[in-house]
């Protein structure tokens, strides 16, 4: 019997895709969701967020491959299969990631934005640069993504420290683990970035209470999902000067709409959602790995538990 492999993404090419895939899966029919000839065939999966009920057409489906690193969209819907559901995860896209965090924190630590603006009004501003050893950067969420940038701003020389939920080690990175240390955690970071999956623990997580235990005037970079912070306490937080300048890739609702806030804040820089994402190249390997590992009756790598919501 054929295996077919069923890719369904508005954002992704279908054509690279099956052309990175096709010489890993020899055996396999890959198609796109509207191409499907035999629906009793199709045993994979790729996708990101297909329409409700998408997955009832295939009753043998043996694996679900999420077309990127966040699964909160897939995980709350009420019409999962009950098969092993992974998650896209290469080392490209969490370079990518690193890549937009470091750029984030460099500008701050380098005072960059006070630069920005001394330009405008053609100022000559001297501000004497920090040492990285004295800028204290905490980082939430420890995970793929997590732990690679916290990595590459500990090899910047930062005081970097971690935070997740299961107790992590990390070469130069002091880590912390639970709910019971985070107060603490946000006290001690200059410069905070948020790289937690947005999960029932982690929905509003950072809110009015939790932001007013920065350092005043400290810096704060989100990457990960907007509903992981109070949209709304963050602007009051940036107007007041609690929070000194902040970095936003991601919002409470995407777009943004034109009306919001957050775009006339002249300490807020706003990105449209692209800090890293699922590069074809290095992630084919991997999905297709994984379709191997079934064939071979082996465990699934980088498996997303829908209950913990990660
Ligand atoms: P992972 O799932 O690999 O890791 C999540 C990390 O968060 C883990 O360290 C986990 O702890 C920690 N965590 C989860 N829940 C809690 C909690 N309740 N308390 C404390 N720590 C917690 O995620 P990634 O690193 O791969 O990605 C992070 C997020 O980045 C994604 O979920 C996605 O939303 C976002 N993203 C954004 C992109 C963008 O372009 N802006 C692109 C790609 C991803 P533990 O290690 O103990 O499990």
């Amino acid at each position: 019997m054929t295996s077919t492999l069923v890719f369904q993404s508005q954002f992704d090419s279908f054509t690279e895709w099956r052309a990175l895939l096709a010489p890993l899966l020899p055996g396999v029919h890959i198609c796109r969701d509207d191409e499907i000839e035999d629906p009793d065939s199709v045993h994979y999966v790729l996708t990101w967020k297909p329409p409700h009920g998408f997955f009832a057409r295939f009753p043998n489906l043996k694996l679900l491959v999420n077309l990127g690193a966040g699964v909160d969209a897939l995980v709350e819907r009420d019409d999962l299969p009950a098969v092993p559901i992974t998650r896209v995860s290469d080392p490209d896209m969490g370079r990518m990631m690193a890549s937009y965090v470091l750029f984030a924190v460099l500008r701050y630590a380098r005072d960059i934005p006070a630069f920005e603006r001394a330009q405008r009004e053609h100022r000559w501003h001297y501000l004497h640069p920090r040492l990285p050893a004295s800028v204290r950067v905490g980082v939430l969420g420890l995970g793929e993504l997590g732990s690679y940038a916290a990595l590459e701003l500990a090899r910047q020389g930062f005081d970097v420290r971690g935070w997740s939920r299961s107790p992590k080690q990390l070469d130069g990175v002091s880590c912390v683990n639970g709910m019971d240390s985070l107060d603490g955690f946000l006290g001690g970071s200059n410069i905070l970035v948020v790289m937690l999956p947005l999960t029932e623990q982690t929905r509003g997580l950072l809110d009015a209470e939790r932001l007013a235990l920065l350092p005043k005037g400290a810096c704060f970079i989100n990457v990960s999902r907007g509903a992981v912070v109070d949209q709304q306490a963050l602007t009051d937080a940036l107007i007041s000067g609690q929070i000194g300048e902040a970095t936003l890739d991601v919002f409470d609702r995407e777009p943004l709409p034109p009306e919001d806030p957050l775009w006339a804040l002249d300490n807020v820089l706003i990105t449209p959602h692209l800090a890293s994402i699922a590069i074809p190249a290095s992630a084919a390997r991997q999905v297709a790995d994984n379709i191997l590992r079934l064939g071979r009756g082996e465990a699934v790598l980088h498996q997303v538990d829908p209950a913990r919501g990660y």
